[in-house]
């Protein structure tokens, strides 16, 4: 199966290879340039420099209905989740990637079951409407706790994502690849700052041939809301263990303005890639791959949501309701970040790192 999908990627990278009209759109096409053989490695990097953002496909006059039928987005989307599936870490989660949405809303629901149990487990004196007062979120659960289960979480996470970041890195690198000195300092620009989601230039065609950054805009929104929410999260710790100040923190104080700031992108991010996602033409996505790109939004969108409301009404009886309603999402979050779209922001920085490399 996943044999064919190669074939038919080098097949139609190989016509590209010939046309090369796209080559000012982003970095798969300078950096197709330089290899006259696809071979499976060279496809698993070439199709992690891809945002399928659409533009190549929009421009291509082989296209469906030609007999050519080159549609690059989407063949190295197909590329892209076989290439996350044989990286992954352990091996027998593979599958999570292609059972994306089922696996979201099993790990939420029973992420959310858990909370609620302890909560009124917990909280013998009433859980639902009890008032502890403004943000005692500890008081619901103890601070050690949500230390220890997040802590735990995202430990399993960063082993998952680096054992397959390694994996994939040591599959697509050269053993006589040369270090170019400031490459990785470009890579990295280059991914913070979506370079190549510019199209050539104008942007990413959507629901017309017209480029916009309307793309662009809501990817960073999501990608910097979720690294707001992180530093929030990481500040808040700061202050816990080492000044000795105990949340809750006031609305002016930089944990909670970091976590409204990213919350707030997180929001709104999401909600733009998905609208987007529906107005974009159909025929650039594979079914497996949309699930997963849907899922991992989906489940951003409800963290930011959640955490948000949360926020808003920390003060009130709601209180413990919304945090367990936000803990769980987040701890799924967390659990699910291996096997989910996240890795494509990893194996694409590593794609761009050798790209820098002149490779
Ligand atoms: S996508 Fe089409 S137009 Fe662009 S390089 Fe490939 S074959 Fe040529
Ligand atoms: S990033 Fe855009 S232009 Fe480049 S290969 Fe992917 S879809 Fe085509």
């Amino acid at each position: 199966m996943s044999a064919l999908l190669y074939q038919e990627a080098a097949r139609v990278i190989g016509i590209c290879n010939s046309c090369r009209y796209c080559e000012g759109y982003c970095a798969m096409f300078p950096a197709m340039e330089r290899r006259i053989d696809f071979a499976r490695e060279d496809l698993d990097y070439l199709a992690n420099l891809c945002h399928q953002c659409g533009a190549c496909y929009a421009a291509c006059q082989y296209a469906p209905p030609h007999q050519f039928a080159v549609n690059v987005p989407r063949v190295l989307a197909q590329v892209r989740l076989v290439s996350y599936e044989s990286y992954a870490w352990p091996r027998f989660f593979a599958a999570a990637f292609r059972r994306h949405p089922a696996l979201i809303a099993l790990t939420l629901a029973a992420s959310l079951t858990f909370f609620f149990a302890l909560g009124i487990a917990w909280r013998s004196d009433g859980f639902f409407l009890a008032h502890v007062g403004e943000g005692s979120f500890y008081a619901i659960f103890p601070h050690n706790f949500l230390v220890t289960l997040f802590g735990l979480s995202f430990v399993f996470a960063c082993v998952a994502l680096a054992v397959g970041a390694w994996r994939f890195w040591r599959e697509i690198e050269r053993p006589d690849e040369r270090v170019a000195s400031g490459a990785t300092l470009a890579a990295l620009k280059d991914a913070a700052a979506l370079t190549y989601l510019e199209g050539g230039g104008d942007g990413c065609p959507e629901s017309s041939t017209a480029p916009t950054q309307a793309r662009r805009v809501f990817h960073h929104l999501t990608f910097y809301g979720f690294m707001f929410c992180l530093a929030s999260t990481s500040v808040a710790s700061i202050y816990h263990y080492a000044l000795g100040r105990i949340a809750p923190y006031a609305w002016s104080s930089v944990p909670v303005l970091l976590g409204v700031i990213g919350g707030v992108g997180l929001v709104s991010g999401p909600i733009g890639l998905l609208w987007l996602r529906k107005v974009k033409p159909a025929a650039l996505y594979d079914p497996a791959q949309n699930s997963l790109d849907v899922g991992f939004t989906s489940l951003l969108l409800i963290t930011g949501l959640t955490g948000l409301l949360l926020l808003g009404a920390r003060a009130s009886a709601w209180m413990p309701s919304l945090l367990a309603l936000h803990l769980g999402p987040v701890l799924a979050l967390f659990l699910l970040l291996p096997y989910g779209k996240f890795v494509h922001g990893i194996y694409r920085t590593l794609a761009l790192v050798k790209y820098r490399r002149g490779y």
